[in-house]
């Protein structure tokens, strides 16, 4: 047979930079190599698991999955070493070579110095790069895998020093699974002792549903009866054996009281790769119908790809506590993709696929109860804990925001969690519910009034707000992407009908304007009949009707959308994203009682008069947070006004 030949090949260019940084780590936090490392392997074992219930053969005459970490003084070598899935050539060239998940670059931009001193090594996992890690406390790292269902001569060798590239080999390799030789840089000596291992261990991984096993030196215990006195005093006999130094039990399976925070915490950044504690917990497990635990974690903070196309959501599934599948999504709504967790059921079949678990009626089921205690988690802390729902909400209010539109069962209940900025709250924090507003509704009010605009300075500044200001009306300033959605799903709170401020006519209800108002309303309407006839003439084209405000009352000018046409920041939204959008013109109100339209009354150059016409649609366009088609052409029309 020929010796197989050794290949020298390139990393990707994402996986060069990876690595530059891990070779370069001065940080604290050197230890989550052994963390990821020792994931990597359990994900090994629980892969082989699964594939294993269709193919018991795979399991050989080693049917015990573990992880072995062992270490040599002697040649300065940390092992971690899985009796697991293993790979083939192939898949050791793709996996050890590039970087699956996008993210690299956001990657590179959050692990800065001052993100690595603060303790975020731990991001490391949530971007799919664990595995290089090994290179922050090694300097040459060889990998030895070969796959359950392999030949022993299809067992590969890898090989590299961290740099620009590996050598790859395949080698005959009796045991299947995968061993990951990294020898220790001199800086990182202190791993190459079993204390520190051990604590490594115990602090990261001691709830890996694998025994994770050391090999330590023990005392054989001296057998007394057959002592005899010329070995009194030889030293005590000792051998080396296995010992498992973690938990090595699947957490959920464990009673609620037996376990301590510190090991849901644990347990939490394991799954989630999540570096920071999560926020709460909610632990069940549920028998009748159907029979299923579920342990499910809101985290404290936003992953970097929350609001990324392909961000990865959804439970890890497993059946009868074996390992079935990674996010499975079909396990929660959208609007609760921070939610991180796992289920594990009696009732599905242990071959399930994607597409069963899609039509089950028992993920129906467990979806369903997951979400009410989701829901019942975030009210006790709406009620319980003001300060951690508002931190709960800073971070993922706008993900529950789509709650009302997606999952029409809980709409009051999602509706009830909702928190927004107004002109009663703290400036631009989300902090007042729809149950806070209705409290505090003025006697005769019967709406629930709202303005969505770009920012909150803009919405808080808008021209619209002029004449709820006057009356102490609260307005909800809404100023976020997924507001508009909201609003067209949430039309009515507590038989309370949700209203736009800038769309249509002023609808106040029995608030309206008073006798007097009205009496001058009409007088001024009447008044400027034929001014807004000219109005009209002027800006043909740009405008579809113009007509005397009632809710202005220090600007001269606003914009509104019609009753059924699209609102003006939706249209800003969607040009925004490249998308076509209705050819539909605002609404010009004109405030009589301000002098520039008083002006405009007696007026008798058109030219002017067209000047002042252009600046006041301007202006109105601008408050509420608009562009301008032609800004140059409009800071002209000023310019000409300020002149006259
Ligand atoms: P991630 O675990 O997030 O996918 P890693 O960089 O840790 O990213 O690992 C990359 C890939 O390499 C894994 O997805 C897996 O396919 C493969 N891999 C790593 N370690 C092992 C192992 N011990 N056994 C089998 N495959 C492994
Ligand atoms: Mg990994």
């Amino acid at each position: 047979m020929s010796t197989p030949t050794v290949e020298t090949r390139q990393f990707a260019t994402e996986t060069k930079q990876i690595l530059e940084m891990f070779a370069k780590w001065l940080y604290r936090d050197k230890e989550i190599f052994l963390k990821e490392l020792i994931s990597n392997a359990s994900d090994a074992n629980d892969k082989l698991k699964t594939l294993a219930l269709e193919n018991e053969q795979l399991f050989g005459d080693d049917p015990d999955l573990k992880v072995w970490v062992m270490f040599d003084k002697a040649k300065k070598t940390v092992t971690v070493r899985d009796n697991g899935i293993g790979m083939n050539y192939d898949e050791v060239v793709s996996h050890l070579g590039t970087i699956a998940r996008s993210g690299t670059k956001q990657f590179l931009e959050q692990m800065t110095a001052a993100n690595a001193d603060a303790g975020k090594g731990n991001l490391i996992g949530q971007f799919g790069v664990g595995f290089y890690s090994a290179f922050v406390v090694a300097d040459r790292v060889e990998v030895r895998t070969r796959r359950a269902d392999a030949a022993s001569a299809d067992g590969v060798v890898w090989v590299s020093n961290g740099h620009d590239n590996y050598e790859i080999v395949k080698s005959d390799i009796a045991q299947r699974g995968t061993e990951i030789i990294m020898y220790m840089k001199d800086d990182a000596a202190e791993f190459l002792e079993e204390w520190r291992l051990r604590k490594v261990i115990t602090t990261y991984s001691d709830h890996i549903a694998f025994p994770i096993v050391m090999f330590v030196e023990k005392e054989i215990e001296a057998d007394t009866e057959n002592q005899d006195a010329e070995n009194k005093d030889a030293e005590p006999k000792k051998e080396i054996v296995e010992e498992v130094v973690n938990q090595a039990k699947a957490l959920w399976t464990m009673s609620k009281k037996d376990i301590a925070d510190e090991q849901y915490q644990a347990f939490y950044k394991h799954i989630s790769h999540d570096f920071n504690k999560p926020l709460t917990w909610v632990h069940n497990r549920v028998e009748g119908k159907y029979d299923y635990t579920s342990l499910l974690f809101i985290p404290s903070e936003a992953p970097f790809d929350l609001w990324h196309r392909d961000h990865k959501r959804g439970l890890k599934l497993y059946v009868q506590r074996v390992f079935i599948m990674d996010d499975a999504e079909q396990l929660l709504p959208t609007y609760m993709r921070f939610v991180k967790g796992i289920v594990d059921s009696n009732d599905l079949p242990l071959n399930v696929s994607r597409e069963v678990l899609q039509s089950s009626e028992a993920t129906e089921h467990i979806k369903a109860s997951c979400v009410k205690r989701i829901l019942g988690v975030l009210e006790h802390m709406a009620a319980n804990d003001k300060e951690k729902y508002q931190s709960f909400w800073n971070t993922f209010g706008a993900v529950m925001k789509e709650g009302p539109g997606e999952d029409f069962a809980n709409k009051d209940r999602v509706s009830k969690l909702l928190r927004f900025a107004s002109t009663s709250g703290d400036g631009a924090n989300q902090d007042r519910s729809l149950e806070d507003y209705v409290a505090g509704m003025q006697e005769k009010q019967d709406k629930i009034y709202y303005l969505v605009a770009e920012n909150y300075q803009a919405a808080k500044s808008s021209p619209h707000l002029e004449l709820f200001k006057k009356r102490g009306i609260e307005v909800l300033l809404l100023t976020e992407r997924v507001d508009e959605w909201l609003v067209s799903r949430l039309t009515n709170f507590d038989g309370k009908d949700l209203i736009s401020v800038t769309r249509g006519d002023v609808d106040l209800g029995d608030l309206g304007l008073s006798d007097e108002d009205k009496a001058e309303y009409e007088e001024n309407k009447q008044a400027f009949e034929d001014v807004l006839k000219r109005v009209e003439e002027a800006l043909d084209g740009q405008v579809k009707t113009v007509r005397v405000t009632e809710r202005l009352t220090d600007s001269p000018a606003c914009v509104v959308a019609d009753e059924d046409d699209m609102s003006t920041n939706l249209k800003r939204m969607l040009k925004d994203a490249g998308q076509a959008v209705p050819d539909s013109k605002p609404i010009l109100e004109l405030n009589p009682k301000h002098p520039l339209v008083e002006r405009l009354k007696s007026e008798s150059s058109d030219e002017h008069f067209s000047v002042i016409c252009q600046v006041l649609l301007g202006q109105a366009v601008l408050a509420e947070g608009g562009a301008l088609d032609n800004p140059a052409e409009f800071v002209q029309k000023v310019n000409k006004l300020l002149l006259s």
